[in-house]
């Protein structure tokens, strides 16, 4: 389902069908390749030619052997895919997809701190989720996703202090499973924060052999109650390493229950907040508005007018270096 944004003209309906064939024509045309997150609706991620989490996402941009890569996802996402093929022509469906997460932290603000930190004469290690922006990334020694944080965070020499943005409950997990303190940015997922403990309790207990998924950056409480914590292709992996059916309540983006279907259709998918509303009926609440503005017409015009692209900026340099450090290597 698309969710219409708020202060937008409604997109005129054209039939998903027609625009699926004319996607692929002008694909073929302008030789693209069409990448999608797993948080874009679920029709986009049936045209895609890859589909993932951003690290796989961003690791596909350097091995797609084509000219033009048309990125569905949101702008830290289409910078990294830049970033790492500088080469190649990276087009998003819509400029304005932002992030909640990558927003919260940015770059002059991070700068101030770390002058801080240094000034007092902190030894610090900056490292960054992906879910920042290029600028921010810039700042940063190492970037990390919730697949590679851990084994990154254990490189670094127990003597430095690390400074750990934006996501402060994926950072809290991680000083759980990794025993290093960090200093936290206070930013969060706007989506991942909204997950309620008393209903997701209320729904292990409506149903009592269902298996709880979440992804890292859903609050200390909610993990706590979870029986399986991964970032989406680790979730992936999990209910496809479960040969026989099971129930799963899903706490991240709910537009994950496609891929995780396309892989594992022996399962049932059940998104957290969904559940909850007192008449039983499924809530939208858990749908990252930025992710939704990725719709089949926007992939069929930036394919035909070759824009909106990301252009190359000044700080790309320095942000390259460290995705290419942190991500390849
Ligand atoms: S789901 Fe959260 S972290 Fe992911 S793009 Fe949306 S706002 Fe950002």
């Amino acid at each position: 389902m698309i969710l219409p944004i708020l202060g937008e003209k409604p997109e005129i309906y054209e039939d998903p069908l027609d625009l699926m064939v004319e996607i692929d024509t002008l694909k073929q045309e302008k030789q693209a390749k069409i990448l999608a997150h797993y948080y874009v609706d679920g029709e986009i991620q049936d045209i895609a030619d890859y589909t993932g989490d951003s690290l796989k996402l961003a690791r596909d941009a350097t091995t797609i052997d084509a000219p033009v890569i048309v990125f569905c996802g949101v702008h830290f996402m289409g910078e990294s895919a830049k970033i790492l093929s500088p080469d190649k022509t990276v087009l998003m469906p819509d400029l304005l997809a932002g992030c909640s997460l990558a927003e919260s932290c940015q770059a002059p603000e991070l700068k101030a701190l770390q002058d801080k930190l240094r000034a007092e004469g902190r030894d610090i290690v900056t490292v960054a989720y992906i879910n920042t922006t290029a600028a921010v990334k810039s700042l940063c020694d190492w970037i990390v996703t919730s697949g590679n944080a851990r084994e990154i965070i254990d490189r670094i020499p127990a003597e430095r202090e690390i400074l750990f943005v934006p996501d402060q409950h994926l950072g809290r997990y991680l000083m759980d499973v990794t025993g290093r303190s960090m200093i936290l940015w206070p930013g969060a997922c706007m989506v991942h924060e909204i997950f309620s403990l008393q209903d997701l309790l209320r729904a292990k207990k409506n149903h009592p052999e269902s298996i709880v998924i979440a992804h890292p950056e859903c609050p200390h409480n909610i993990l706590e109650v979870s029986d399986f914590i991964g970032g989406t292709e680790k979730m992936r992996t999990y209910v496809q390493s479960l040969a026989e059916p099971h129930r799963f309540l899903v706490a991240t983006e709910s537009e994950m229950i496609h891929p995780l279907r396309k892989a594992a259709p022996q399962h049932e998918y059940i998104p957290v907040p969904g559940i909850m509303e007192n008449t039983g009926e499924t809530c939208a609440c858990n749908r990252c508005p930025h992710m939704a503005r990725n719709t089949l017409q926007k992939v069929r015009d930036c394919l035909k007018y070759g824009q909106p692209e990301i252009v190359w900026q000044p700080y790309f340099d320095q942000a390259r270096d460290v995705l290419q450090r942190s991500l390849l290597q």
